[in-house]
């Protein structure tokens, strides 16, 4: 059995744009957000300037519950660079909302994960002061 952890190091931090600061101001908070189009009602996430769904340009931001289900995952044992430390699991979270969030899921052991699995947001900060949202299991 082998634990999964929040990355304790400093690690490569995520590029922030106008479209994404909302984003991340809600993470620092521990909300996670995400975008809605006013126009067809489709969720939105990455966040963009225009609607993925319709193409309008009406996306509002809201709070997201922070449940949901492992859609997908995989366990990784060589890291891409020598900042993360292994082994850690990235999933695709489908959000309660219908959307979807690439993450990483922590706290549990490797052998409790499977796709189907209630999950929630929690959030970590990293060494260089961005937090990021983790799914953990329910
Ligand atoms: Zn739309």
């Amino acid at each position: 059995m082998t634990r999964l952890h929040a990355q304790p190091g400093p690690i490569t931090a995520p590029a922030t744009s106008i479209f994404s600061e909302p984003y991340w101001e809600g993470c620092a908070r521990g909300e996670l957000r995400f975008q809605r189009c006013m126009s067809c009602s489709h969720p939105v996430h990455t966040p963009a300037a225009v609607c993925s769904a319709c193409g309008a340009d009406t996306l509002v931001w809201e709070s997201s519950s922070g449940t949901g289900v492992i859609h997908s995952y995989t366990i990784v044992w060589r890291p891409v660079t020598q900042d993360f430390q292994v082994p850690y699991a990235p999933a695709i979270i489908e959000l309660s909302e219908g959307w979807f969030l690439l993450t990483c899921v922590i706290d549990c052991e490797t052998e409790a994960l499977f796709v189907g699995a209630a999950v929630e947001i929690s959030f970590h900060a990293t060494a260089d002061g961005v937090t990021l949202p983790y799914a953990r299991l329910k």
